[in-house]
């Protein structure tokens, strides 16, 4: 145990129960975590595989986890997204760990939740992760939008840094949160046509 699991130590994301080591959930939470995961399809063709529905508990503890930066919630989380990876998508699918930029309206903190997902995914598969993607334009909020709406907030958003990066590449793309999948089609679309051989996505909840 290192100090900072002394100060923070591991608890469940969805409840906050100590559990004293680093899990995906409580035995309580455990069937927040047991539906199969859903997926979404992209206009771009790729698919967005996701855990959990998002609502109430899940809602709460992924607030906690980008707003109060509750980074032991993001190990969990980690924990739960590599179990995805390697029961539906397949570790051996993949080339490289990207994610969806920091959303800039957010500037202030400088906790960026994705990144620490990505990091965190590295670590336990081994897979390497890169920010392949960069917002050209501050992003507008988008809650209030249909999926036409969103679809036009994030047109030319998103571009590679570094096409090199990804060429050839089998991606896997993470967010936190899928809704119409404007903005993860955005991404892999940009993916795509900057040579990346495959995208799929990867989100907590939908
Ligand atoms: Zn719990």
């Amino acid at each position: 145990m290192t100090l900072y699991d002394l100060i923070f130590p591991p608890m469940c994301p969805y409840c906050g129960e100590l559990t004293g080591d680093v899990r995906e959930s409580c035995e309580r939470c455990a069937k927040l975590l047991e539906a199969e995961p859903h997926k979404t399809p992209l206009d771009c063709g790729a698919v967005c595989w996701s855990v959990f529905i998002y609502g109430d508990s899940t809602q709460k503890a992924i607030l906690d986890y980008k707003y109060r930066r509750r980074k032991q919630s993001g190990k969990s989380f980690a924990l739960t997204l590599t179990r995805i990876i390697e029961e539906y998508i397949g570790r051996d699918n993949i080339d490289l760990i990207t994610g969806v930029p920091a959303k800039k309206d957010y500037s202030g903190s400088r906790f960026d939740q994705v990144m620490f997902l990505m990091k965190r995914l590295t670590k336990i598969t081994g897979i390497p992760n890169r920010q392949t993607l960069m917002l050209t334009r501050k992003k507008q909020f988008q809650h209030s939008l249909n999926k036409d709406e969103r679809r036009e907030n994030v047109k030319g958003l998103f571009r590679v840094i570094l096409p090199d990066d990804v060429k050839d590449k089998r991606i896997l793309l993470i967010d936190d949160v899928v809704t119409t999948g404007a903005t993860l089609d955005s991404c892999a679309e940009e993916l795509l046509n900057s040579g990346a051989k495959s995208v799929v996505c990867l989100t907590l909840a939908w």
